[in-house]
């Protein structure tokens, strides 16, 4: 879905349950955003399955992509949490281990191509941990784009 097509739940913000506190709120995030739970409510499932996520929260009704490109953060981050881990794997592997180079190259390309895959749903959540940290200030216009409901 679009942030331009119609909602098809009612939004309800008094469902939202974030602290406005610091470490309360990353600590809240963080938890909801590792159990793959609505980061704004913490009720209810943000992926139907490993791949696909649900558009909107069926509890609270929030639009998780906010706008277009929202989540073009979230494959970077998935990118160089996914990189970074196969480096190391593949630089402890060249110094540390007996491997031939073609055991250590199967192993590097077992982990470049596993981990984003791995990674993906978390790398959504954690990006929207990220953006709810910093955006203290949840407006109903700002969360659910900027045109659908006001239209009513
Ligand atoms: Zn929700």
């Amino acid at each position: 879905m679009s942030a331009s097509q119609p909602s098809p739940i009612p939004l309800r913000t008094e469902e939202w349950r974030l602290p406005k506190e610091n470490g309360p709120r990353l600590r809240t995030l963080l938890g909801r955003a590792f159990r793959r739970v609505c980061p704004y409510c913490g009720q209810s499932k943000l992926f139907k399955r490993w791949f696909n996520m649900n558009d909107q929260c069926p509890h609270c009704g929030v639009i998780y992509n906010r706008e277009d490109g929202y989540f073009l953060g979230a494959f970077a981050l998935n990118l160089v949490v996914a990189e970074f881990i196969g480096m190391g794997a593949v630089i402890i592997l060249l110094i540390r281990s007996n491997l031939s180079i073609l055991q250590q190259e199967a192993i590097a390309i077992g982990v470049a191509v596993l981990l984003p895959l791995l990674f993906y749903p978390f790398s959504r959540t954690l990006w929207m941990t990220i953006d709810l940290f910093f955006d203290k200030e949840l407006t109903r216009q700002h969360v659910t784009g900027s045109k659908m409901w006001n239209k009513k």
